[in-house]
């Protein structure tokens, strides 16, 4: 498949994509994914030319979260065209190069390789290219860092002291990498009742703010565990691109971000 090629292609030529931000976790199962569309949506909205490549190699969920799955790109000079979404964001993930449910059993490079041809597809207008990482700090990261120098990366963790345990060993990678890290985002903080609206927290809250103090890095923001994400992510129709309080949220990431 196209990933035996990859490594010929390097080393990898700028083009016209000024900024890649990559979006990162030390765990699964944080939101980096939710967080990495919505960012990309706000950026969109806010009349940035962004694309999306889902760099989650082994869990693919970009297609689903932009709701563009089931279309196939296609080739052009041998590098791939992104896929259009209805939220003005292109993207190609490994979710729409395999088949629904398929379990991708790479090794490394091999991992590494598709990522490569994800990121040097035609990227012709976008301005920044939001990169969903895979969670923690192996093969297909150091790639990234490697050969693609990130602008910049955003760390999605949850409050609970585990992820941001783990988050800070992702900090450290980018860090050492010479990656400049734009923040944390504490993901999940507070849940909102549908029924009552009252705030509790689940995993605690403001853990990632004073982690991120700790590490000297900046805090980008709350986003609070709303079923409403959950739902919409589901649904391929980005919070981000709605009108509801959580819009809001990630319009502010957007601009911190930016920034
Ligand atoms: P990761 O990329 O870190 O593995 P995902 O973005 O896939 O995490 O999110 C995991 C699950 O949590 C998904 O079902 C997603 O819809 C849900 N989720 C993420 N962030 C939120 C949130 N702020 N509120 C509600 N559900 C969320």
């Amino acid at each position: 498949m196209m990933a035996d090629k990859a490594d010929e292609a390097a080393p990898v030529k700028s083009g016209p994509v000024q900024k890649i931000i990559a979006v990162g976790s030390g765990k699964g199962g944080v939101g980096k994914s939710t967080v990495a569309t919505n960012l990309a949506v706000a950026l969109a909205r806010s009349g940035r030319k962004v694309g999306v490549v889902d760099a989650d190699i082994y869990g693919p969920s970009q297609a689903r979260l932009l709701g563009t799955e089931g279309q196939k790109p296609v080739a052009h000079d041998s590098r791939l065209v992104p896929v259009a979404s209805q939220w003005g964001v292109p993207v190609l993930s490994m979710a729409h190069l395999s088949n629904p449910g398929q379990a991708i059993a790479w090794r490394g490079p091999m991992a590494s390789g598709a990522v490569t041809q994800l990121l040097q597809g035609h990227w012709d207008d976008a301005e920044i290219i939001v990169v969903d990482l895979p969670p923690g700090t192996g093969d297909i990261q150091l790639t990234m860092l490697q050969k693609f120098k990130p602008a910049g990366a955003v760390i999605v963790s949850t409050p609970q002291d585990l992820a941001l345990m783990d988050a800070t060993r992702a900090v450290e990678l980018f860090s050492k990498s010479g990656v400049p890290i734009i923040g944390v985002v504490e993901n999940m903080a507070g849940y909102i009742c549908p029924h009552c609206g009252e705030v509790s927290d689940p995993f605690g809250t403001g853990g990632a703010e004073a982690a991120a103090r700790e590490m000297g890095t900046a805090f980008l923001g709350r986003i609070p565990l709303d079923i409403a994400i959950r739902r919409e992510s589901d649904a391929g129709t980005p919070t981000a691109a709605g009108d509801g309080p959580q819009a809001e949220a990630f319009a502010n990431l957007a601009r911190s971000v930016a920034d």
